[in-house]
């Protein structure tokens, strides 16, 4: 069983509170921080297939001592206040443990998105992308929203055009939603980004000796065995690269309707497009197949990655874990009472605010993008274009010249040559940003003694920001 409402909140607190009871803040400013300021709920009408159909959304502002403030939104029919009131403070201190300039937001809409058709999902987020605008609960100085489960680049466009229709004279208004396609906006390697994070953070963890033998790990990535749950977009882009370029074996992917499991890994490609096509994981060539998938948490590996939904480890299962290492690329999914009671048996812990940071790191380069009306590495990477568009032209003299002719279309060749560059750019920035930001987690995890976990490290290097933010302001 899943946390109850209420929980994700209580939990995400009860961490923070473990954290400042080892800092030396002001009682009024370690409220200040934990509460979230404000949830707007919106409830509102889309005429579909010849009737009314109401829906309810929200959009939480848990802190604004940096502004705008910045998060995701989520479709789903388990979306609540509590979760986007969650969600919204795990992305306050996120962002402070990256240091993008953001304070920290979330937003969510009850709907089960499988259930409507293209044209009446663009209905449904116009819709809510209106009362939110209205409010200046989406805007590029105030609030910049981005892809969460269930929405992507797709829901990001409509946004965004949304907000264009109704501010035309707001030059940056591109930059009030982030993870925008390529050709609305957006920026090579936001897609892959949240992932491609994850691997980053694991690569770093690896780097050093004494953080993997707190875990009682040795060596590289190579050969080890890693659990998956979730395919989703986080999920999908972690095992890729780590199977296909860090020479880990993904040895079980736990998905909605169970789990498969292949001893020799998984190859993730095949298995994202029999998905794509069964809508399950289930019948998988060459994997075995589990309908309870959740038991396969339980798994003997070398490293866990829920990747999926919050309070997915709790109380109940967290006991029956063997995993030495989880890495959280879900927001959530490791209770209060789970941490504590895989601490005790000496699981290390990389946390959510740390490891699923690579979103929101590539999403302030696309609002900076944005906001500077330039393309990304424009002027540093004129060579690397020349480069890509003789690779472009060597392309077309070839497809010219097969058996069956064929074209490359005007989209592949624009979108290559506008992500051309700038995805260096972007994943070397990102690299950049994951190991700063372990770096001055894990050097509070061992320079204090009553700093027993990273996720502790990462909660006091994130508020001790957070307060001299605020204290800066006068507070
Ligand atoms: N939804 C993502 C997260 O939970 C990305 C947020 C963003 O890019 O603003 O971190």
């Amino acid at each position: 069983m899943a946390q109850q409402h209420g929980g994700f909140s209580a939990s995400v607190n009860a961490m923070y509170d473990k954290a400042v009871a080892l800092m030396d803040l002001r009682p009024g400013l370690v409220e200040k921080i934990r509460v979230c300021n404000a949830t707007y709920t919106v409830r509102f009408g889309v005429r579909l297939r010849g009737s009314i159909h109401t829906f309810t959304g929200y959009r939480s502002v848990h802190s604004e001592h940096m502004e705008p403030v910045k998060g995701g939104i989520r479709y789903s029919l388990a979306v609540h206040q509590d979760e986007v009131e969650a969600l919204a403070a795990l992305m306050t201190y996120k962002c402070a443990l990256v240091e993008t300039p953001f304070g920290g937001s979330k937003g969510g809409l009850c709907i089960d998105p499988t259930q409507w058709d293209p044209h009446e999902l663009e209905l449904i987020t116009r819709r809510f992308a209106y009362e939110l605008i209205k409010r200046d609960l989406i805007n590029p100085a105030q609030n910049v929203p981005a892809p969460d489960m269930g929405t992507g680049e797709r829901e990001m466009a409509w946004i965004s055009d949304q907000y264009q229709r109704m501010n035309t004279t707001d030059i940056n208004g591109r930059a009030c939603v982030t993870g925008k396609p390529l050709n609305a906006g957006g920026i090579a390697g936001r897609v892959e980004a949240t992932g491609r994070g994850v691997q980053y953070a694991l690569r770093e963890f690896f780097r050093h000796p004494e953080d993997k033998a707190a875990a009682g790990l040795t060596g590289t990535l190579d050969g080890k065995r890693i659990v998956v749950q979730g395919l989703g977009n986080v999920g999908f882009h972690a095992a890729k690269f780590l199977s296909q370029e860090d020479g880990s074996k993904v040895i079980a992917v736990i998905e909605r309707d169970g789990a498969v499991m292949l001893d020799s890994g998984l190859d993730i490609d095949a298995l994202r497009a029999h998905i794509v096509e069964t809508g399950g994981v289930k019948n998988f060539p060459g994997a075995t197949y589990e309908a309870d998938g959740n038991k396969l948490l339980e798994a003997e590996c070398d490293i866990l990655i829920p990747a999926a939904l919050e309070g997915v480890i709790h109380e109940g299962n967290a006991k029956a874990i063997k995993a030495p290492l989880i890495i959280e690329a879900a927001n959530g999914p490791v209770t209060s009472q789970a941490n504590d009671i895989l601490a005790e048996r000496g699981c290390v812990i990389i946390p959510d605010l740390y490891a699923n940071a690579g979103g929101v790191t590539v999403s302030y380069f696309e609002w900076v993008k944005n906001l500077s009306h330039i393309r990304f590495g424009r002027m540093e990477r004129r060579a690397e274009e020349a480069r890509h568009q003789a690779l472009v032209d060597e392309l077309e003299r070839l497809s010219a010249n097969t058996a069956v002719p064929w074209k490359l279309s005007d989209d592949f060749k624009s979108n290559y040559l506008r992500g051309a560059g700038e995805l260096e750019l972007v994943r070397s920035g990102l690299d950049d940003t994951m190991r700063a930001a372990y770096g001055a987690m894990r050097e509070v995890w061992h320079a204090r003694d009553d700093v027993t976990d990273l996720r502790t490290a990462g909660f006091i290097v994130s508020i001790g920001r957070i307060a001299a933010s605020y204290q800066a302001k006068g507070l």
